[in-house]
């Protein structure tokens, strides 16, 4: 038996069956997992994969080694939303020389990616190890990363690509074996095709590498070289192009583990397997490919028009779902309650069950401290078969019944095998003097600050403005202004900062 083997096993949508997890190099685990695109908040549902994966994330770093795994997730700051609005906002500056259009993007996605980070902490997850954006990877960098448009030149060089209207695509028949992760195949799409083709198109699975932008729409000059001509598009990559070129640029051409949410496989995560593979002429592109489950709300598929929607920063402060807010710990473990691949309904129900949970096990853990040895084994049996996270739970429920004869050595147990699922980092005393102090806030009154100091900032009393803000400081109540992404008015969230 390999070294590399360390008693995982997981499900890979790439063969549809469960294998031992063998890294290409147990020194260094790498696993890449597409990242959030930062025009607003994120929802619940975004929440999924980066909890799942965390998870995932915690059990590598355990089985072999803090330092020994890489973890890259991405930020999606290219975006037609979001480069719209750096246009819009900052279309002078950008034309008088005085800002670049990352820089641009950059104040656009500001508050987005900060609101992001503050959400994915409160929900227990460790940092990333790299968390690159694509705006970063456009261009050929400085320091000879893979970037996008030489990734896009070698798919050129190599026939892989082509150009037609201002476009530059992949050419899907040049991959024979196009189409393995979704198991679509290319003739059955051909033959299947009741869409009208883009007359431009090889193809109609031929996807965009790169696309002219027009006079109104901001670009990034690519330059490129197509049958011995230099050509400069003024443009911005596709969709699938950045995770290619920023996986490559921290993980190298092949690596371990690939994952993100169900619905990215087609034609995602297969159009990025495409350009990878086709580029350095290599098998994979990554060895295991990891999908979660689709989130719903309550039964329902969660969207704005079923009126449902919840972001994770509404959840933990704000009485929008269930009348009240949620410590992020509390939504942590409602998500871990199912297995990642099974649908998950969220539910008020399913929160209320996830904080008496917690509440009983904090009452048996009291104020132990454990360490990576205490694990149960039962708990990382379950985590090495596919990320069981219910057998997991039903393990550390065992041991808090045993918590009940008052053996130390099964606190610190339930304590270490809790915290391997990213839950459990307090102390008895902590959580509960947390949840009260949450419950002391009156968030409707908050509201009404928030509501009279915006009204004071339109009438250009900043004075009075400010004074409420000092005010709800005092309480512990920080205050965070933001533009509404459609309106472009001033808006307001807050958090309790302790
Ligand atoms: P997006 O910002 O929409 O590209 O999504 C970021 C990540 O969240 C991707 O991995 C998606 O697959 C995942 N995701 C989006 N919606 C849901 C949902 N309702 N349930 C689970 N995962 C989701
Ligand atoms: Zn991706």
């Amino acid at each position: 038996m390999s070294e590399a083997f360390r008693g995982l096993r997981v499900y890979n949508t790439l063969t549809r069956r469960q294998e031992d997890f063998v890294p290409l190099d147990a020194g260094n685990v790498r696993m890449y997992v597409c990242g959030p695109t930062v025009y607003d908040f994120a929802h619940i549902g975004n929440a999924r994969p980066v909890i799942v994966f965390d998870v995932l994330f915690r059990l590598l770093r355990h089985l072999y080694g803090a330092e020994h795994v890489t973890y890259v997730r991405n930020i999606t700051d290219v975006d037609d939303k979001i480069n719209a609005r750096a246009l819009r906002d900052f279309g002078g500056e950008i034309e008088a020389g005085r800002l670049t259009l990352n820089e641009a993007i950059r104040k656009v996605t500001e508050t987005t990616a900060r609101q992001f980070h503050a959400d994915v902490e409160a929900l227990g997850c460790l940092k990333p190890t790299a968390e690159p954006r694509a705006t970063e990877f456009v261009l050929p960098r400085a320091d000879g990363k893979t970037d996008m448009v030489s990734l896009i030149q070698t798919l050129i060089d190599r026939g892989h690509a082509y150009v037609a209207k201002g476009e530059i695509l992949f050419d899907t028949a040049s991959m024979p074996d196009y189409g393995e992760l979704s198991k679509r195949r290319l003739e059955d799409q051909q033959a299947g095709a009741r869409v009208a083709v883009d007359p431009h198109k090889k193809n109609p699975s031929d996807f965009v590498l790169w696309k002219e932008s027009s006079a109104q729409e901001p670009g990034w000059e690519g330059r490129f070289v197509v049958e011995g001509r230099e050509i400069t598009i003024r443009g911005r990559p596709g969709w699938h192009i950045e995770c290619s070129a920023m996986s490559a640029a921290y993980l190298g051409e092949i690596f371990d583990i690939h994952g993100g949410g169900l619905d990215l496989i087609f034609p995602h995560h297969e159009n990025e397997i495409a350009q990878s593979r086709c580029a350095h002429g290599t098998p994979v592109m990554a060895k295991y490919w990891m999908h979660n489950g689709f989130l719903q709300v309550e039964g329902r598929k969660m969207a704005k028009s079923e009126g449902n929607f919840v972001t994770i920063h509404e959840l933990l402060h704000t009485e929008k779902f269930g009348g009240r807010s949620w410590p992020g710990e509390v939504l942590r473990l409602a998500m871990l309650m199912t297995h990642y691949r099974e649908p998950l309904d969220f539910s008020v129900r399913k929160l209320e069950e996830a904080e008496t949970v917690l509440d009983g096990w904090y009452r048996a853990i009291g104020d132990v401290q454990a360490e990576g040895s205490d694990i149960s084994s039962d708990m990382l049996r379950a985590l090495q078969d596919d990320l069981n996270t219910t057998g997991a739970i039903a393990a550390l429920h065992e041991l808090r019944a045993e918590t009940a004869k008052g053996d130390k050595e099964v606190r610190r147990r339930l304590k270490a095998s809790g915290e391997l699922l990213g839950i459990l980092q307090k102390t008895e005393e902590e959580w509960f003097s947390a949840k009260a102090a949450s419950a002391a806030v009156d968030p409707a009154a908050i509201e009404e600050r928030i509501a009279a100091r915006l009204a004071f900032i339109r009438e250009k009393n900043f004075a009075a403005a400010d004074a409420i803000r000092e005010e709800l400081s005092g309480q512990g109540v920080q205050l965070m202004d933001y533009k509404d992404p459609e309106t472009g008015e001033r808006r307001t969230k807050w958090e309790v900062k302790r």
